[in-house]
């Protein structure tokens, strides 16, 4: 099956929140609410052994999605041509079984519609062949968009040069997170 999805070459990412703003701006997203959100993670160690780097978190259009699995209405759903998970705004409820079932909190509330919000992967731009915006202005080209389970495609690609050694997923609480993070040991410090 079609798995689209982001991989976030995190060595690549300079932390300018670019991403952010495109993905407020591209659909709406309302004031302290994210569909992506970059964290800061450090400074950790200590001079002159010290790291930090930054890391985009979002939904990560899980294989087996707990949002969806929780849903009373089938609102939330896993699309079956692309494996992105969506919501349909027309049957949400808004009663926030999603956000609760959803352990990475990619999920908000749309205030003004009461309903669930959270990364679509810009189905209204992938739908039409294009990127979605986040990747399209990623000043670092740090953010890669395409379908893991295609072993020609650019994330595989990606990944596969990266190294098994290299790649990390957020922790897995049987939810199967699709997307993944590089991260290469060589500008660890130690
Ligand atoms: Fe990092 Fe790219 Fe987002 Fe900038 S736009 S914060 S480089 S992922
Ligand atoms: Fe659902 Fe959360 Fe997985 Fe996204 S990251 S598919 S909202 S469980």
């Amino acid at each position: 099956m079609r798995q689209n999805t982001l991989i976030i070459d995190i060595d690549r990412c300079i932390g300018c929140k670019a991403c952010e703003v495109a993905c407020k701006l591209e659909n709406g997203v309302a004031l302290g609410a994210f569909r992506n959100k970059v964290l800061t993670i450090g400074p950790n160690g200590k001079y002159p052994h010290v790291e930090m780097y930054f890391l985009p978190t979002m939904c990560q259009h899980c294989a087996s999605p707990s949002c969806v699995r929780v849903c009373p209405t089938g609102a939330s759903y896993k699309r079956s041509e692309d494996g992105a998970v969506q919501v349909d705004r027309d049957i949400c409820i808004g009663c926030k079984s999603c956000m609760k079932a959803c352990p990475y909190e990619a999920r908000s509330v749309n205030r003004e519609l009461r309903v669930a919000d959270k990364c679509s992967l810009c189905a209204h731009l992938t739908g039409v062949g294009e990127k979605p915006l986040c990747v399209r202005i990623c000043s670092g080209k740090s953010r890669i968009f395409g379908d893991v389970s295609d072993p020609e495609s650019e994330v595989s690609v990606a990944l596969k040069n990266a190294g098994d050694e290299n790649v990390y997923s957020l922790p897995d609480s049987e939810n199967r997170p699709s997307s993944r993070y590089i991260l290469r040991k060589a500008t660890w410090v130690g």
